[in-house]
């Protein structure tokens, strides 16, 4: 989003006039921002074979899964039901990495029928997969490594009493079944978790990995997971590609020599590509002065963007429709029948009614995390490429909420 000519605009479309057209709320994304990601953090890796699984389920529009196509990402997915939509967007399923965490062992064989690549994070299911499949299907291991990734507790996912992955503590146990089985490892996984940021938590992981990976001979890739943090607020600490890029290279690089092969290093970033290039835009339907604030009500809420009231997380909010305004604090608020606070006496400038509210950082676990609660349709999704914005998903209607229910007389 730029600033220019007195008004917010992406690739030269001003924001208001998109919610002239398409009405409000109304999630909008910048493809030359997710482009921009791509490119930074091939460039931070050029040293090494690169492989980028974007993480589905940040964003999982079928338009920007194809744009990931097109710009040479390959894919991670978190359910049978992301896997179908990314063949569906034109990826080879063997591009695609699938990640399940819990999921029924129906849902893996499919999966593996459809012939993308499956990574495996506990050993009851480690058992099964060598009993029906020996050596036939390569497997990757997901490996929690215990590395406290910084930051917030809800989206770590390597400590030690998370649900994922398997238990560096549990390693015995994996090469036990892998030898019983001759099971066909080909990789070796860890995801510790959103927001880490710090390189140094990286090279940890990564070190982590490389002794577990020396006690499998027919590797051909190491998967580093995400974790990359972005800005979303002024002044946050964000994680150095470029530093990560190498000293990373480098670090990995030195374990291919040791083990005697050159193997891929693959990183799932969902985040990283695709937060800062989305933007979140909502009218002002209120402005309500109380003794304790002055709370700007929105046509939204936790329905449609939940990660302030789930995470607690900081989004930069700001009034469109009156940039060079005065600024004041305002409190915005959504229009749930909850607490719904996307955050507490910000600087804005002057709100009034029906002003256009946009907010940053909204590309990432957006809409994907969206709901109808208090039986509200979900928002439209703007697609902005080459310079035209393209509608990727209607707005829904009443129709869409009652589309399932089956009414019985009484
Ligand atoms: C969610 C997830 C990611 C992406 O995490 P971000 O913080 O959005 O980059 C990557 N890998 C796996 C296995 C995930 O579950």
């Amino acid at each position: 989003m730029q600033f220019q000519d007195h008004r917010f605009e992406i690739q030269g479309i001003a924001l208001t006039d998109l919610c002239t057209q398409y009405g409000t709320p109304l999630y909008v994304y910048d493809a030359s921002s997710i482009r921009q990601q791509f490119e930074t953090l091939s460039k931070a890796f050029e040293n090494v074979p690169l492989k980028v699984k974007y993480a589905a389920k940040a964003l999982t529009n079928l338009t920007i899964l194809k744009f990931m196509k097109k710009i040479g990402a390959g894919l991670d997915v978190v359910s049978i039901h992301e896997l179908h939509l990314g063949i569906r967007a034109g990826f080879q399923a063997s591009e695609i990495m699938f990640t399940p965490n819990c999921v029924d062992f129906a849902e893996i064989e499919e999966a593996i029928s459809l012939g993308a690549m499956l990574n495996i994070d506990n050993l009851p299911f480690l058992e099964k997969f060598g009993q029906k499949y020996g050596h036939t299907v390569p497997l990757c291991i997901r490996v929690n490594p215990h590395i406290e990734a910084g930051g917030n507790h809800k989206i770590k996912t390597g400590h030690t009493e998370s649900k994922f992955g398997i238990s560096v503590e549990q390693m015995q146990e994996v090469y036990a079944i892998v030898s019983q089985y001759n099971i066909h490892i080909t990789g070796v996984h860890v995801h510790t978790g959103s927001d880490f940021g710090d390189v140094h938590v990286f090279l940890k992981g990564a070190e982590v990995v490389y002794e577990i990976a020396t006690h499998f001979p027919e590797l051909e890739f190491l998967d580093f997971g995400s974790g990359f943090k972005v800005a979303y607020q002024e002044g946050d600490k964000t994680t150095d590609i470029a530093d990560l890029g190498q000293k990373m290279s480098a670090s990995f690089l030195n374990f291919c020599d040791r083990y005697g092969k050159k193997l891929d290093l693959w990183f799932e970033p969902g985040k990283y590509l695709v937060s800062q290039a989305g933007l979140f835009l909502a009218k002002a339907t209120v402005v309500k002065k109380t003794p304790a604030t002055t709370f700007v009500g929105v046509d939204t809420g936790l329905n449609h963007l939940i990660r302030p009231m789930m995470y607690g997380s900081y989004h930069d909010i700001l009034n469109i429709s009156n940039p060079e305004g005065e600024v004041a604090n305002y409190s915005v608020v959504g229009y749930i029948c909850e607490t719904d606070t996307f955050g507490w006496e910000r600087k804005m400038t002057e709100t009034k009614e029906g002003d256009i509210i946009a907010f940053k950082n909204a590309g990432a676990y957006g809409f994907s995390m969206s709901s109808n609660y208090n039986s509200r349709p979900r928002p439209a999704e703007i697609f902005v490429h080459n310079g035209k914005a393209h509608l990727i998903r209607k707005r829904e209607t009443l129709e869409d909420i009652l589309h399932n229910q089956v009414e019985v007389e009484l």
